[in-house]
């Protein structure tokens, strides 16, 4: 379960910005997650969970997941393109059928790059 390690890696990241800025206590922490990031929402969930039981500035602090759009980008035309349900953390490409990243909607021509959807962030954490 990957999740357990970059629950540590964030939390560690989170712990050093926590101690050089002077906080105590971090009660939320908020990230980006994209729905092709290949991250288990429930599976990070939980590898927060267990983090936060651990004594330090992140105890018991509260983890919010914030889904990202997948969005393309043509590489013909430059169209971009935004999936529906892309904003939805239960994404599936499988669910997805019209994720097609080698046709573009407007030229016809192709390939699209993805510009978004596959990011793991640290987007902030609130603090006292
Ligand atoms: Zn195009």
């Amino acid at each position: 379960m990957h999740e357990l390690s970059l629950v540590e890696a964030i939390a560690r990241r989170i712990e050093a910005d926590v101690a050089e800025r002077g906080l105590q206590r971090v009660q939320r922490v908020r990230l980006a997650v994209g729905p092709l990031s290949g991250v288990l929402p429930h599976a990070l969930d939980f590898a927060w969970r267990v983090r936060a039981e651990q004594p330090g500035p992140l105890a018991r602090a509260q983890l919010c997941l914030e889904p990202t759009p997948v969005r393309a980008r043509c590489l013909e035309c430059g169209a971009q393109r935004t999936w529906e349900g892309g904003a939805r953390l239960d994404f599936d490409q499988a669910r997805a059928p019209d994720l097609d990243l080698d046709h573009c909607p407007r030229c016809g021509g192709g390939p699209l790059e993805l510009v978004a959807g596959q990011e793991l962030l640290i987007l902030g954490y609130e603090a006292i």
